[in-house]
């Protein structure tokens, strides 16, 4: 079966695969190089509490500084790593500094969970969840402060496996995410028997919904359909103050976007929480 997938995949990019076959090799042994090189790195995006302003997670990021090309977005990077196999160092090395991160930020106090993303090749991986908790245990950090990063195409291509991976990683008590919900095939009732903690609402909804009524009733009963079955809900792509808004008055949502901000460096997050910690002892001081 997999074997035919594969076969199916190439026919059906064989056409552009010669053109570019060149190019892509050449990005991919640089890539390789990259890694062991330590030329990628991680940046985390905050995902706020709209109803407060405070920031409750991050997701790791990757990012590929190239000698040469400048900054690569993972976009081109990610798909040939996942052809290639690279995908499973690629994500050791996210998970790993992820969570390193995260201890320092958890040792300072700060309370934040850790997204971070799985490509699909994972999710046929029966070995997972063990590398995970290793990773996790390395940096001393508990794995329910996890939250892993799946989309519905990585879970409908393997999934019997992927259901075995994601039950073993909540038995250890990793969180499990869909990322960018409605643009796959899955529906909310599938992905509920699956037993998952979150769903990622794609930013091709949330960025319209000021300006598009179908948008807006979309994204309105998602976040309904989804906090009922008891999930926890966010909003990606929001880009700027009143869609922020908007959102915070349908209630009960988290939001990522350029205008809750930006992925940045380590040191510019840490700024950020240490700010919230200051503002909310501050509060707190005031309030007694
Ligand atoms: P994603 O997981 O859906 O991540 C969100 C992407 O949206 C990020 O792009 C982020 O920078 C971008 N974004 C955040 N807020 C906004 C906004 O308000 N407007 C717009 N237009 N974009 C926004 P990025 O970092 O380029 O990553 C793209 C995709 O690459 C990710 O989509 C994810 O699928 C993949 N990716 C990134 N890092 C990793 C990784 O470490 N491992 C794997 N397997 N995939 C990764
Ligand atoms: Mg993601
Ligand atoms: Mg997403
Ligand atoms: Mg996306």
């Amino acid at each position: 079966y997999h074997a035919k997938l594969e076969r199916d995949r190439i026919s059906m990019y064989s056409p552009k695969f010669d053109v570019n076959t060149v190019e892509r090799l050449r990005l991919l042994s640089e890539l390789r190089a990259a890694l062991d090189a330590r030329q990628l790195h991680v940046v985390y995006q905050p995902q706020v509490d709209l109803k407060n302003g405070r920031t409750v997670g991050v997701e790791a990021l990757v990012r590929w500084r190239h000698p040469v090309r400048g900054l690569v977005v993972p976009d081109e990077f990610i798909p040939l790593a996942e052809n290639s196999g690279l995908i499973f160092p690629l994500t050791d090395f996210v998970l790993d500094t992820a969570l390193g991160q995260l201890a320092i930020w958890r040792a300072q106090g700060y309370e934040v969970r850790m997204a971070v993303n799985l490509s699909a090749r994972h999710l046929s991986d029966l070995g997972l969840p063990d590398q995970v908790a290793d990773i996790a245990a390395r940096h001393n950090v508990p794995l329910s402060s996890l939250v892993l990063e799946v989309t519905e195409t990585a879970i409908l291509s393997d999934p019997i496996r992927a259901d075995a991976v994601i039950k073993t990683l909540r038995g250890l008590g990793v969180e499990i995410s869909i990322d960018d919900y409605g643009t796959g095939n899955a529906s909310l009732s599938y992905l509920k028997r699956l037993e998952i903690d979150e769903l990622k609402i794609d930013r091709s909804f949330v960025s319209n919904i000021r300006i598009d009524d179908h948008d807006l009733i979309i994204v309105k009963s998602t976040i309904g359909l989804a906090l009922a079955l008891g999930l926890r809900v966010v909003a990606e792509g929001i880009e700027d103050g009143p869609t922020t808004a908007a959102l915070r008055e349908l209630g009960g949502v988290l939001g990522q976007g350029y205008h809750l901000g930006r992925p940045g460096p380590p040191e510019q997050i840490g700024a950020r929480l240490a700010d919230e910690h200051r503002a909310g002892a501050r509060a707190k001081a005031a309030s007694e």
